[in-house]
């Protein structure tokens, strides 16, 4: 809740209220799963909608209200402790970035599994080299990171 206010405020700064118009508190439902699906007939409403979202800001408005917000307005979770709660129970879910496991670290780092060329601390011959060993999440997706690591860890073996 308290992530979810903090980033609410932010797009209720004056900088992004000038960008951005009708924010909506957003959740991987089933009908955005339902929408998700490849096919002709996805293929065809998203592209009229996107096309009706891009119209006039009553338009948009109305769309945005009556087909993809479900049951949650940006402003009621805003201010209504209770239906951020309710939203939030409802809506969370993980976003398929699993990392950190058995994180890389300094050698006076408690929490490493490994040191910073993957070598698992304590174990001979042995590495992680995936997302596991991140330090941290990435702030950006995590295929990329996962590669970075591969190249980085695999130039390490190769020099001995
Ligand atoms: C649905 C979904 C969508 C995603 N979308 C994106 C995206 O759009 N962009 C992005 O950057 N990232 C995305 N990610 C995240 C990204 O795919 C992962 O962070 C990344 O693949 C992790 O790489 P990894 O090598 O750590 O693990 P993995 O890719 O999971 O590789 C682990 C491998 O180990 C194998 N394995 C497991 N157990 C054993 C065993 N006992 N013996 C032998 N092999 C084993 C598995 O079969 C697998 O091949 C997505 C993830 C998911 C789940």
């Amino acid at each position: 809740m308290d992530g979810f206010r903090r980033l609410g405020a932010m797009q209720l700064s004056a900088p992004l209220q000038a960008v951005t118009s009708d924010p909506f508190p957003a959740s991987y439902s089933d009908r955005v799963r339902k929408i998700g699906v490849v096919n002709t007939r996805n293929r065809l409403i998203t592209q009229a909608v996107s096309r009706l979202l891009d119209g006039p800001q009553a338009l948009r408005r109305a769309i945005i209200e009556r087909l993809i917000v479900e049951g949650y307005r940006f402003d009621q979770v805003m201010r209504d402790d209770e239906a951020l709660e309710d939203f939030i129970r409802k809506a969370v879910i993980g976003v398929w970035h699993a990392s950190c496991s058995c994180r890389m670290g300094a050698d006076d780092d408690p929490m490493a599994v490994t040191d910073p060329q993957g070598r698992v601390r304590g174990v001979h011959g042995l590495r992680v080299v995936d997302a596991s060993v991140f330090p941290v999440v990435p702030r950006a997706n995590t295929n990329f990171p996962v590669l970075m690591v591969a190249e980085k860890i695999a130039d390490a073996i190769l020099d001995g």
